[in-house]
């Protein structure tokens, strides 16, 4: 890990003597939303975390081929939503990394660089949990970091739930239902294309960064067919 990228990493873990708990919120952020806000809230209070650290994926593992929006502007994105919360954060931590994304690196990263009381939560989206499994290095990250799925209503989680039992590892891995997750960034894209409106889904200020830099204008149809 780069000096730059140790500095942009949140201090935790001073006091010895009691346990620390970091939430990692995974994600395209393409772009954010309340649906995202609402998750992390919901799973630092769910899981009493010290900090939330939104970090929007540079690029992709299983977007490769995607066209997905230039990480600065998701980043920036992400800066905006998560400013006037003091128990959020967002990282460059990975659209600072060369290469593709893949998140046994980044519980690496951060295992290396965090002292032994500080515990990792990944929070992610149930459909990507789904998938764990697949993921670089699955056995690895069982053993890092907690795992938090955010499920939309009427999700049904057996299908995650057999998976992950049957492989064996030692995952740990908590579902949380999240009404919000109704909310999408699919759905955000192809509205701010069609020129409706999107006021409500997300902050203020990622829609005035939408506007102001012409994001999602062009026809997301196709990009639409791929997500
Ligand atoms: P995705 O397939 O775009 O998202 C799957 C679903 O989860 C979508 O409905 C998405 O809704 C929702 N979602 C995504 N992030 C969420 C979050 N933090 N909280 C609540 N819902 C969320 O997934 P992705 O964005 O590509 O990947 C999610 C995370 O998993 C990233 O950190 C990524 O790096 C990691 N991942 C790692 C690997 C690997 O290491 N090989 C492979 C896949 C994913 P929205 O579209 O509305 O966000």
């Amino acid at each position: 890990m780069t000096a730059d990228a140790r500095a942009s990493l949140p201090e935790l873990g001073a006091d010895a003597s009691r346990e620390y708990r970091l939430g990692i919120m995974g994600g395209t952020f393409d772009p954010i939303h309340y649906g995202h806000m609402v998750t992390a809230e919901q799973a630092r209070e769910a899981l009493d975390l010290d900090l939330v650290l939104f970090m929007p994926a540079g690029s992709p593992a299983f977007k490769q081929g995607q066209r997905v929006t230039d990480a600065e502007d998701r980043y920036a994105m992400t800066l905006l939503a998560t400013a006037a919360n003091a128990a959020f954060d967002a990282s460059r931590f990975e659209i600072d990394r060369v290469g593709v994304t893949y998140t046994v690196d980044t519980l690496v990263e951060l295992r290396a660089h965090y002292p032994e009381n500080v515990r990792l939560f990944f929070i992610t989206g149930a459909d990507a949990i789904l998938d764990l499994l697949t993921w670089r290095d699955a056995g690895r990250m069982a053993e890092l970091a907690t795992f938090i799925a955010a499920t939309r209503p009427g999700y049904n989680i057996e299908q995650a739930r057999r998976r992950i039992e049957a492989s064996g590892l030692p995952f740990d891995v908590r579902y949380i239902e999240i009404p919000a997750l109704a909310i999408s960034s699919t759905n955000i894209r192809a509205r701010v294309a069609a020129g409706k409106s999107v006021r409500y889904l997300t902050n203020e200020s990622v829609i005035g960064y939408i506007r102001k830099h012409g994001l999602y204008n062009e026809s997301v149809v196709e990009r639409t067919d791929v997500l």
